[in-house]
């Protein structure tokens, strides 16, 4: 670990006579009182620092998203430091510099946010492995001050409290929103309908009414592999005039894991493809985004770009958000309450990321949004959607 810039230079060291060496030592301990007291004195009266440590886990890996707020004096260079109860093993960090030794982590603030002024936050990620646990840590400190020092309990959010970081979950003023309850058969009607773009083969999409995020109906996709399966549900809604960012939101449920191979389960017509498809799915394992005209992806197929992104968890709802710039280069996805730093498009190209995306200069333009099923190899799945909006302003999960 780097020294912080906090940090005092190292003291020249001289020979003392033995009355030096005394008074030095007088006046070495006086100053060590002086320094220990306001330092305990402000961790008796308030909480130095406040932590959010919010993890995905899947078998043998993690991500982790942590949030410090500094409930102390401005910090010019900070250093958080915590203990692993299990075997969890730091891999990469993004936001920060992070260092394991044993069970001990040290995470330091890079050239960008190393600044933390009284009551201001830095937001930091990582990813890891584990083998046998992965418990969350809950022994923080910030510049070796524990987060927990003055013996309250860090404040928690009380479940069903609007979280003010995240933008409103309604959609009510959105050129889209569906939460399917409408739907009165089994084949898609209304806002929506049923669509094979390109051929159709087994695979189906239906409302159904067995599972269901909202109320009591949704969408399913039977997905099915091989390359013209294509089985989607469209919505009637003309998207062309939403923006200049367009902002999807989506809850969806899904069976299996997403393969190695690419496949699409969100698909939207773009005219700056000439009608192609701008799409969400997988490859690798991960979550993706893909051009249908240059094909490009987004991040990088990579190793490194892949660890950037996400994997879909299965068997549970996940709240899956886009936004789309229509004006300038600009793409953003969130998994829940992460920002996924390998679905991040912007005017400057990143390595692993969106090197290879930012190769065509024109924003996209979506005009319809899709949602179904699209392997262009292997890969079957069951998913569900629900709770479906669009819009020009952010609709939260
Ligand atoms: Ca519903």
């Amino acid at each position: 670990m780097s020294p912080l810039p906090a940090q005092c230079p190292r003291r020249l060291r001289r020979p003392l006579t033995a009355a030096a060496a005394i008074l030095a030592l007088a006046v070495s301990l006086l100053a060590s009182l002086l320094v220990a007291a306001p330092a305990s004195g402000a961790g008796a009266t308030a909480a130095g620092c406040r932590v959010d440590y919010t993890a995905n886990q899947w078998t043998g890996g993690y991500t982790a998203q942590i949030r410090v707020t500094n409930l102390g004096p401005a910090l010019n260079g900070w250093r958080l430091t915590w203990t692993y109860g299990g075997d969890q093993h730091v891999t990469s960090a993004w936001n920060a510099t992070v260092t394991q030794t044993g069970h001990a982590v040290t995470a330091t603030g890079t050239d960008w946010n190393s600044a933390l002024p009284s009551g201001a936050a830095a937001e930091f990620g990582l990813q890891g492995t584990w083998q046998s646990a992965a418990p969350a840590p809950t022994d923080f400190s910030l510049n070796g001050v524990s987060c927990s020092d003055d013996g309250t309990v860090p404040p928690t959010t009380p479940p069903g409290t609007p979280d003010p970081t995240q933008p409103p979950a309604g959609c009510g003023g959105a050129a889209l929103c569906s939460d399917f309850e409408d739907q009165t058969g089994t084949s898609p009607s209304g806002g929506w309908r049923f669509t094979a773009p390109d051929c159709q083969g087994t695979g189906t999409a239906a409302v159904d009414t067995a599972v269901a995020h909202s109320g009591t109906r949704s969408l399913r996709v039977d997905g099915r592999a091989g390359y013209c399966n294509h089985a989607f549900v469209a919505a009637t809604a003309d998207l062309s005039s939403v923006g200049p960012v367009m902002y999807v939101r989506l809850w969806v449920r899904h069976t299996t894991a997403l393969p190695s191979a690419h496949v699409t389960f969100v698909s939207m017509p773009d005219t700056a493809q000439g009608g192609r498809a701008l799409r969400v799915g997988g490859q690798n394992g991960a979550l993706q985004w893909n051009r249908e005209s240059d094909d490009a992806t987004l991040p990088a197929q990579s190793p490194a770009g892949v660890a950037l992104s996400r994997p879909l968890p299965t068997g549970s709802w996940q709240c899956l958000r886009f936004a789309v710039d229509t004006s300038k280069p600009g793409l953003d996805t969130w998994l829940g309450a992460e920002q996924v730093p390998g679905l991040h498009a912007d005017g400057v190209p990143t390595q692993d990321v969106d090197q290879q995306w930012l190769a065509r200069t024109t924003p996209p333009r979506p005009t319809a949004l899709r949602l179904g099923w699209e392997s262009y190899g292997t890969g079957d799945d069951t998913l569900w959607f629900d709770d479906v909006a669009v819009g020009s302003a952010p609709i939260g999960c």
